[in-house]
């Protein structure tokens, strides 16, 4: 029982989580500086800050203070609490749970071991030897499979230990919805990109034309003005790799990278970050300085990406509009290829083995291949010594194309080092749910296409923040899609779209 009258601990816990984003904020802030501008030898002093913060505003939020304050909130009769204040209780209830039960020095030692691995990785995927992070993935696995159990809060181990570690990125979804999902995408999918691939592919004219950096710039701001992303709350960088960091909903950072012989590369990926950059942009003000105040998971944010990258800029529409302007803004750069074959080659099937060059008909098969491996590594059926044959194994079976060595094959992303399994299938449950939300727009808003095709991106700008954007994390993602699309999540759909759209492109039905 508590002895503080209700309203006493909501307006504690609620100072007590400003508090929170206050460091979250600065170590955002920090993080973001570091891979943007930031001189090189002032990284190990930002980085001990980031880790004195970091320690810092973890002990306030398993505070005792805290736990006082959110177990007297998710005891108190409803109509005592707001629903806003409720849902950052169970939230936050959820956080304390997950963290408190591991030793804190287990923890630290976990820390250190993920950040030396991927500096590890690095060296290894340079000199293209898997044998230099294998000790340490294989620590990595140790460790994770201790904390399983400790992180369980709902029991989700019992069916399988990988279902813990997916539920901290995509709560809801389990081994066994994915398991189907990624039965489906092999069934559907893999007959489809054979039968383009084998066709002949169009030509890309583009590739190696040097389109200057200034042109570029120039470029992706039309776009990203055209298509709505806020220059009052928001900025575009250059970085290594492009990444988006959402501050505040006032203050939205993307970057991009120019690769001067592949214009098109930065286009979307620009296109790209600025898709997860609208969804916080548009997160409504009363969740500022909450723990609601960002997107409700992975796969949600991905699907927000996704969308403007794929949905959008990948529509016959958007080319219609974008064609004549980028052709009078740079009038070499498609090497004289007209419209048509322009649009064909946009979307060029090819399987490869890179996932981030990949396209977007085959991206989800190297998501698919991720998974099935990072399952079997929990359930204790592969060993990390092992990986890299079960790795080009798949890569043979599932796209037809085999590394030649370990730098373009099971070290090429740096997730696992991170020690973030689980996190692969958001991007994957992102595509779903993109198409998805496409399908649903496109029945409310039935002429978007027209809309699109004169430049005018709002009225799915509005639709997005009416329907996802606004609610932060206040929803969790399934009921969040199952209440904006009518299914909490289906994959059939997504699947459908690309076999017609690439079915009129590349003419598979006559
Ligand atoms: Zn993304």
């Amino acid at each position: 029982m508590s002895v503080y009258p209700i309203d006493e601990m909501i307006q504690k816990f609620r100072t007590l989580t400003k508090q929170l984003s206050y460091y979250g904020e600065a170590i955002e802030l920090m993080a973001w500086d570091l891979r943007t501008g930031a001189p090189r030898a002032a990284a190990p002093a930002r980085a001990e800050t980031i880790g004195g913060l970091s320690e810092i505003s973890f002990r306030l939020g398993n505070s005792e203070e805290m736990e006082q304050c959110v177990q007297a909130i998710l005891t108190a009769p409803e109509d005592q609490v707001d629903a806003v204040t409720r849902r950052m209780a169970v939230q936050a209830d959820r956080s304390i749970r997950r963290s408190k039960q591991i030793p804190p020095d287990q923890y630290k030692e976990y820390v250190i071991l993920t950040s030396e691995a991927e500096s590890v990785w690095e060296e290894a995927k340079a000199k293209k030897d898997f044998t230099l992070l294998a000790p340490y993935l294989e620590k990595i696995i140790d460790t994770l499979r201790r904390f399983i159990p400790i992180w369980d809060i709902d029991g989700l181990a019992a069916s399988h230990p990988y279902n813990v570690l997916l539920d901290a990125f995509e709560p809801g979804f389990t081994v066994e919805e994915l398991d189907r999902f990624f039965a489906l995408l092999q069934e559907r999918l893999v007959p489809l990109v054979k039968t383009i691939a084998s066709k002949s592919l169009p030509e890309q004219p583009w590739m190696g034309l040097v389109v200057p950096k200034d042109a570029q710039k120039t470029l992706n701001r039309t776009v990203l003005q055209a298509v709505g992303f806020d220059f009052e709350r928001g900025r575009l960088d250059e970085s290594e790799h492009p990444f988006a960091c959402g501050l505040h909903n006032t203050d939205v950072r993307i970057t991009t990278k120019y690769v001067e012989t592949d214009f098109l590369n930065a286009l979307y990926s620009t296109l790209h970050e600025c898709g997860h950059a609208m969804y916080e942009q548009q997160i409504d003000d009363q969740y500022m300085k909450t723990n609601l105040g960002t997107g409700t998971s992975m796969g949600v944010h991905e699907s927000q990406s996704r969308f403007w990258e794929n949905a959008i800029g990948r529509s016959r529409s958007f080319w219609d509009w974008f064609f004549p302007i980028m052709s009078k803004q740079l009038p070499d750069a498609l090497g004289g290829q007209g419209f048509e074959d322009f649009y064909r080659a946009l979307h060029r099937v090819e399987p490869s083995l890179i996932r981030i060059e990949s396209d977007e008909l085959t991206y989800s098969l190297h998501i698919l291949i991720r998974y099935r491996l990072e399952k079997a590594l929990f359930d204790g059926s592969l060993a990390v010594r092992d990986l890299p044959k079960a790795w080009n194994d798949a890569y043979t079976e599932i796209l037809g194309v085999t590394p030649a060595h370990d730098g373009e094959g099971v070290l090429q992303d740096v997730h696992w080092s991170g020690g973030a399994f689980g996190y692969f299938p958001s991007y994957a449950i992102g595509n779903v749910y993109a198409a998805q939300l496409l399908e649903t727009m496109g029945g409310q808003i039935p002429d978007w296409r027209e809309q699109v095709s004169n430049g005018d991106f709002s009225a799915i700008r509005v639709w997005l923040k009416e329907h996802i954007h606004t609610h932060g994390s206040a929803i969790d993602p399934k009921p969040l899609m199952e209440r904006v699309t009518g299914s909490a999540f289906n994959p059939e759909g997504y699947i459908q779209q690309l076999t017609d759209k690439y079915s009129v492109i590349f003419d598979l039905n006559r």
